[in-house]
């Protein structure tokens, strides 16, 4: 049907991001292809732990496997918007969400006094006018933890299915965030073996509860005694795409977690983020709580 339709349909899971938007005019198309029939279980099995696409965020966050083995995502699954979005949302829509930004996630009425931008109906940027790209800001909290510990997304299209990972299912571009075909659908995420792995997720908002991040950080760690042998690091809500910031993780290794490593690995982690003024709140500020969700994120992860 996807493919048959082309750009005048989407595939609608949970529908909370996608009805609002809707609503407001951002997405105009003439038919939604449900995915009610996605399967929607969580299989642990020896070498590898599958969540099915329709698996709802609730679920993922309550599941006591994935507490136990992946706590970092459960947990940001668990902090998603709120209750009532997290019964419907689902795993594979939170990893497709639409790119966010102050002047497109606004009434059509808004954005048209506001002359539109390249997104939507318009051609220019309103943050930053001497740019040729769209810097909405990927908001997708399950994403960081998924690419921290190296999942794979499988993906069914009309021809073939595949699997690539997580990282790579996004692109730095605010209007085409994703590298999958629209009419591939996510099937399901592949977690490798927990393995000892700790993983934590902070996130950084103005209210704790529905709002989405302004900034964030997922840490997937592994340990020898205390010293650190493998960490990953992923920001949310800083760029296009979930940003993994290599050179800190890989700053950690050989360290142990202590003090003065976690505040050189996010100085370090900071560097590459730069949120621009199109979220909440002062992106001055939202720049320098990176490196306050950095190092919280790793001393949650070495407690766990
Ligand atoms: C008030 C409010 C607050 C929110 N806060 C947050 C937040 O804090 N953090 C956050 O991450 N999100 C937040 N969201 C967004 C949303 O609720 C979640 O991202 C949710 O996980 C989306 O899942 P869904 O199943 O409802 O997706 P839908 O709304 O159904 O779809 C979202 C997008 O993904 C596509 N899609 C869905 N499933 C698939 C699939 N299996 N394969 C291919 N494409 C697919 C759709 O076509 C659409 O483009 C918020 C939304 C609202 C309205
Ligand atoms: S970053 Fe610019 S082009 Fe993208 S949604 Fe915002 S104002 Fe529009």
């Amino acid at each position: 049907m996807a493919s048959d339709l082309g750009p005048r349909a989407m595939f609608v899971a949970g529908g909370t991001d996608l009805f609002p938007k809707l609503k407001r005019r951002q997405f105009e198309v003439d038919a939604l292809i449900g995915l009610d029939f996605l399967p929607h279980a969580i299989h642990r099995g020896e070498n590898e732990t599958v969540v099915d696409a329709g698996v709802t965020l609730s679920s993922a966050s309550a599941n006591a496997e994935l507490r136990a083995a992946y706590g970092g995502y459960a947990e940001a699954a668990g902090v998603v918007s709120s209750p009532p979005l997290r019964n419907a949302g689902t795993i594979g829509g939170n990893l497709c969400v639409d790119t966010r930004c102050n002047y497109y996630d606004m009434t059509y009425e808004w954005r048209k006094a506001a002359g539109f931008c390249m997104k939507k109906d318009g051609d220019i940027c309103l943050v930053a006018p001497s740019s040729s790209r769209c810097w909405a800001v990927s908001s997708s909290d399950t994403a960081p933890v998924a690419i921290a510990l190296g999942a794979l997304v499988t993906l069914a299209g009309p021809d073939v299915d595949r699997e690539l990972p997580v990282a790579a299912l996004y692109r730095d571009d605010g209007i085409d965030y994703l590298s999958k075909q629209p009419n591939e659908v996510v099937t399901s995420l592949r977690l490798p073996p927990a393995d000892g792995i700790r993983t934590a997720y902070v996130k950084l908002r103005r209210r704790g509860s529905i709002d989405f991040p302004i900034a964030g950080a997922a840490v997937a760690l592994r340990l020898d005694g205390f010293t650190v042998t493998g960490c990953r690091i992923v920001l949310s809500a800083v760029a296009s795409y979930p940003l993994e910031v290599a050179e800190a993780g890989e700053f950690m290794v050989g360290k142990r977690i202590d003090d003065e490593s976690v505040r050189a690995a996010a100085e370090i982690a900071a560097k590459p983020a730069k949120p621009l003024d199109n979220a909440d709140l002062s992106h001055f500020w939202r720049k320098r709580m990176v490196r306050v969700v950095v190092e919280q994120a790793l001393k949650k992860a070495n407690d766990q």
